[in-house]
């Protein structure tokens, strides 16, 4: 008798807690994916910051934010316009090309690519060992040069770089096409003389290339050829590799070159109320978000609104416009 009073009372218990007790409200959860970069550049940092703020507020959006290690620029255009990524980290030159369909889009613009906003400068950055004799991107005739994977915005900077200088990157030099996260190593290893890497400052790629023991050098990117390079592009500008970044470095004053910025895109497809939810946290933390990486340190709200060149998406917009910055 007591047991089957006892076996009764777990059987009620069972049902409440399975059937009968009020459930929870289980909201519907979006998965959102962010294309980045290598691990050891800006991009997937960035991805992680962007992704932990959204994430505070799963429970009020039901958006889990996760971030994924790509190719980079042109990967993540591609895959956000195949909707495998609802966004990327994409070079604003990129931005500006797959709108208007010019390099790798060459007579297919992506007419559903949308900007969300920008974020942190990157330069066009040449790393070469010291003991290769590279001074000026001039210098590197006959070098064994990483100049970026296919898929990633570094590759046609390489090449403007190159062309700019009267480079030809086919016959003139050994052009790699390797991935920038493999880069520092195989400049370690003595199997190339320098490599190209268009990112933010400062990075793990080139903490990791001065760290080694093969001598490193920061090479400039000047001269006539690239003042008309910048001056023909609406998407670059001068800008300097910030040397106080990599002590371990042989040269110590700032270097010359020319950048882009970086630009956080999605996709028409992607619902108004994601970007929105995406984009109004990241503003709405702006102080915490500018503390995720030191190269968010110049960041200002205008200036994220600056160097888009793909219409705004509604979502993105519908903030902006509510709070005033628009
Ligand atoms: N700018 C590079 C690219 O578009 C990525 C830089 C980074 O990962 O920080 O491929």
């Amino acid at each position: 008798m007591r047991r089957t009073l006892s076996l009764v009372a777990v059987m009620i218990l069972g049902l409440a807690l399975c059937g009968f007790a009020p459930a929870p409200a289980q909201a519907k959860t979006t998965f959102v994916t962010i294309g980045t970069g290598g691990i050891t550049g800006v991009y997937y940092p960035t991805g992680g910051a962007i992704a932990r703020i959204v994430n505070k507020k799963k429970d009020q959006y039901g958006i889990r934010c996760t971030v994924e290690s790509t190719g980079g620029s042109v990967f993540n255009v591609n895959a956000v316009m195949a909707g495998d990524l609802e966004f990327g980290v994409v070079q604003s030159d990129r931005q500006y090309q797959a709108i208007n369909g010019m390099a790798e889009w060459e007579g297919k613009a992506q007419k559903k690519l949308r900007a969300v906003f920008s974020i942190h400068p990157e330069t066009v950055t040449l790393v070469a060992a010291e003991d290769a004799g590279i001074k000026n991107i001039a210098d590197v005739k006959g070098k064994v040069i990483n100049i970026g994977n296919p898929g990633s915005g570094q590759r046609q900077n390489s090449i403007d770089a190159l062309e700019a200088a009267g480079i030809n990157f086919e016959t003139d030099i050994k052009a790699e096409g390797i991935k920038a996260a493999e880069a520092p190593g195989l400049l370690q290893d003595g199997r190339i003389d320098a490599f190209f890497y268009t990112v933010g400052h400062p990075n793990g790629s080139m903490k990791e290339a001065t760290a080694g023991a093969r001598k490193v050098r920061f090479v400039s990117i000047t001269g006539a050829g690239v003042d008309k390079l910048i001056k023909a592009k609406p998407y670059y500008a001068k800008a300097f590799v910030p040397m106080k970044n990599y002590p371990a470095a042989v040269n110590k004053e700032d270097v010359d070159t020319f950048g882009v910025k970086a630009t956080f895109v999605t996709s028409a497809d992607v619902p108004d109320e994601v970007v929105y939810a995406v984009t109004k946290e990241v503003f709405e933390n702006f102080e915490d978000f500018k503390k995720l990486h030191p190269a968010y340190a110049v960041l200002t709200k205008k200036a994220m609104l600056e160097g888009l060149s793909a219409p705004i998406h509604p979502g993105a917009m519908k903030y902006y416009k509510e709070a005033g910055l628009m």
